[in-house]
């Protein structure tokens, strides 16, 4: 597949084996994807990359996933949707994930066959800007 035609997903999830997971899953379906364990860490990622996508664990060490999707909202990213991908199902979640600026929700456990048409259809949704 033509390179420019990729596209780049940052992945911010702080358990190795879900990285690795969504890695070989979006990779095998034209994809490009970027990691990070931490906030801090995909603040450091997104100074030198721009990904059409990002796609955001809530339970994260150091700031949570609620707390770094409104931070890159308001402030660094307003233009890349980000959706959560979370474990998190409990009443509410999701009316919290969209409060704090995701354009979208995903449940754990990841589906192997849902996760690249799930985020297929988030990158149509652009918010603009
Ligand atoms: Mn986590």
């Amino acid at each position: 597949m033509d390179e420019q035609t990729q596209p780049l997903v940052l992945y911010v999830e702080d358990n190795p084996d879900n990285r690795v997971l969504v890695r070989r899953i979006l990779e095998a379906e034209g994809f490009k994807v970027e990691e990070a364990s931490s906030g801090p860490e995909a603040f450091e990622k997104l100074k030198t990359i721009v990904p059409d996508l990002i796609l955001m664990d809530i339970n994260l060490p150091e700031i949570d996933g609620y707390t770094l999707t409104t931070t890159l909202k308001s402030q660094l990213t307003p233009n890349i949707p980000i959706i959560a991908l979370t474990a998190n199902v409990m009443k509410g979640d999701r009316e919290k994930t969209i409060q704090a600026g995701c354009d979208g929700y995903i449940q754990k456990p990841i589906d192997v066959d849902a996760l690249p048409i799930q985020v297929r259809s988030f990158l149509g949704s652009k918010t603009k800007g």
